[in-house]
């Protein structure tokens, strides 16, 4: 059984980037539903002991039938939990990270403007990421919650996950309303550069 990860901080820690009532509907009831909606669709099947990286990795052998909804609510859990985790207040981007960025994308600030600009561009609910693919960093966008660890038969660029944001209206609405943008750029107050750096050091490794 999927269980929903506890938060190393309070619901009001991120104010006033993401706001505590967003917060807590949003890891109570949306990430709740997604592991509620992933146990219940895996009861009785061989794939209901696996975590959540083979359940990932086996999603094309699922069958038609199971396949979207386990994809959809497989996705929705692995996503808000590392969703979760990438969010803290005053870490800074250094070591090994920082240096592959500026090669990747000329300068922290070119990174910022792009990150921005394709999360602003990529239409309706979905995911947007700073990944590790092919021994580069890339930015992408997902659709639903979809995610790059499904591979390439389900998104366009398959890769480890270094940072990730939300985009869903769920996510920013009780604040931002239809601010979509303002939403992004409070997201860079509150990115943990800690945790993206040993998702980074993981990726290099293939320790995953
Ligand atoms: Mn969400």
């Amino acid at each position: 059984m999927h269980t929903l990860p506890i938060l190393n901080y309070k619901y009001d820690y991120l104010e006033p980037y993401f706001d505590s009532k967003t917060m807590e509907i949003h890891h109570t009831k949306h990430h709740q539903a997604y592991i509620n909606n992933l146990n219940n669709s895996l009861l009785n099947t061989k794939f209901s002991s696996y975590k959540v990286n083979k359940l990932l990795s086996k999603l094309e052998y699922i069958s038609d039938t199971k396949r979207d909804y386990i994809r959809n609510n497989l996705g929705g859990h692995f996503n808000h939990s590392f969703f979760w985790k990438i969010l803290k207040k005053n870490t800074f981007l250094k070591g090994k990270l920082k240096i592959s960025i500026k090669k990747n994308f000329l300068s922290f600030k070119n990174f910022k403007k792009c990150f921005i600009n394709i999360a602003m561009n990529h239409f309706g609910s979905g995911w947007i990421w700073l990944i590790q693919s092919k021994k580069k960093l890339l930015i992408t966008t997902t659709i639903n919650q979809d995610n790059p660890r499904m591979g390439n038969y389900f998104v366009k660029d398959s890769g480890i996950p270094i940072i990730g944001l939300d985009l869903w209206e769920h996510a920013y609405y009780l604040k931002y309303q239809n601010n979509k943008l303002d939403y992004i750029k409070s997201y860079f107050n509150i990115i943990n550069w800690d945790q993206a750096s040993l998702n980074f050091e993981k990726s290099l490794l293939c320790n995953i």
